[in-house]
């Protein structure tokens, strides 16, 4: 189904976080409808969204009834069943599709996608059981991280091994369950780069984002990465040998380490949207967002050119310790622009927000985006 959803038209958003969000207030300002389904009640693409369906992924009857009602279908969640987006496909374009869903979220699929196209990734094996996660650590190296293989993020279902004796209680927190045990990379700077790839095959990308992590969630972006111009071009022609390989329609984000030897290693691939890819709403000529619905209605891509240097931090839930943010503090800082994903549950290490601020160096927007967090 190579059908053009043009303006006016209903977007059907599987999942109702924050990139949901964003990308419905993209499509509202561009005269589309919106339609999010998901089990949440209140959430943040919910509010902002035309019509909000509430029930599991695996209700494959109302994934039916919604994919009936919009015109295209796409994810803002990549853990969607295939069985949910094979039954979404049935009745309305689903973009991307549930085959390039299939393989990116799930890390030992996705590793082995990339293994078997020459992508280079870190030392990894996959494992079922602990004895074969004892040999996996003998191939791969201490140290070593272990990762779920299905439905993580965000470090959940995480850990790292620096002796062979930690096997046996790591594998007590996560098995039995499928596992990837990776080599620990000593990188010099993790980057990122979104990319679009629309219905026609075009291709664009983002410039390469710097970030920095804080145990395992996203800190800092800044933008553009630090990095050495032949990185980021390989970095970016990495990106679209991806989308190519997928057959990818719509935003994806490839997370790389740069190794201290200048080597470009993916890490992983967000079948969506990226939180590290916020700042374009600010800094580019078109955001992510924008992006996205123009890629899966099938519109012409828009121009990634950024203009000016861009950081942006996270908000997470710690920061209600002592109860709301002083918002106004960090508002009245020039140049910041604050978003908020309008949960009303505050946890620690929960994404409740981030700031952007756009300036003239990347050293001046990091110090500032770092203060205007600190003034909250
Ligand atoms: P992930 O959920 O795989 O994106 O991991 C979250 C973060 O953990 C990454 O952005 C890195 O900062 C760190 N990390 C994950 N895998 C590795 C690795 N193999 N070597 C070093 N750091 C890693």
């Amino acid at each position: 189904m190579n059908r053009i959803v043009l303006p006016g038209g209903t977007i059907g958003v599987l999942g109702s976080g924050q990139l949901g969000r964003m990308m419905a207030l993209a499509a509202r300002r561009m005269g589309y409808r919106v339609h999010t389904f998901s089990p949440a009640v209140d959430s943040p693409t919910g509010q902002v969204s035309d019509r909000v369906v509430t029930a599991g992924y695996d209700d494959l009857d109302a994934i039916r009834a919604f994919a009936t009602a919009v015109d295209v279908v796409t994810f803002e969640f990549e853990n969607v069943s295939a069985a949910a987006a094979a039954a979404a496909a049935d009745l309305a374009p689903v973009r991307p599709s549930g085959a390039a869903l299939h393989i990116t979220q799930q890390r030992a699929r996705e590793k082995a996608f990339l293994a078997d196209h020459g992508i280079p990734v870190a030392p990894f094996a996959r494992v079922e059981t602990l004895d074969e996660l004892a040999v996996a650590l003998g191939v791969v190296g201490l140290p070593a991280i272990v990762k779920t293989a299905a439905f993580g993020y965000d470090g959940k279902g995480q850990h790292r091994i620096h002796e062979i004796e930690q096997a046996d209680a790591v594998w007590k927190l996560l098995g039995p369950q499928e596992a990837i045990v990776e080599g620990l990379v000593d990188f010099a700077c993790e980057i990122s780069v979104v990319a679009a790839r629309g219905l026609d095959g075009a291709t664009v990308t983002y410039p390469a984002i710097e970030n920095q992590h804080e145990h395992h969630i996203l800190d800092l972006s800044i933008a553009p990465a630090r990095v050495p111009e032949e990185i980021a071009a390989e970095a970016a022609r990495i990106a679209c040998r991806v989308m190519d390989e997928l057959q990818y329609v719509g935003v994806l984000c490839v997370e790389f380490f740069v190794t201290r030897d200048r080597r470009l290693l993916v890490n992983e691939i967000a079948p969506r949207p990226h939180n590290s890819g916020h700042l374009t709403i600010e800094a580019c000529a078109t955001s992510q967002f924008e992006q996205q619905v123009r890629a899966v209605c099938g519109l012409p891509l828009g121009d990634t050119r950024m203009a000016r240097p861009a950081a942006m931090v996270n908000l997470l839930g710690d920061l209600w310790t002592d109860g709301e943010p002083a918002w106004e503090t960090a508002l009245a800082l020039p140049g910041v622009a604050l978003h908020l994903y309008g949960k009303t549950d505050p946890r620690p290490g929960r994404k409740m927000g981030h700031l952007t601020v756009v300036g003239d160096s990347v050293d001046d927007v990091m110090a500032r985006a770092r203060a205007a967090r600190a003034a909250l």
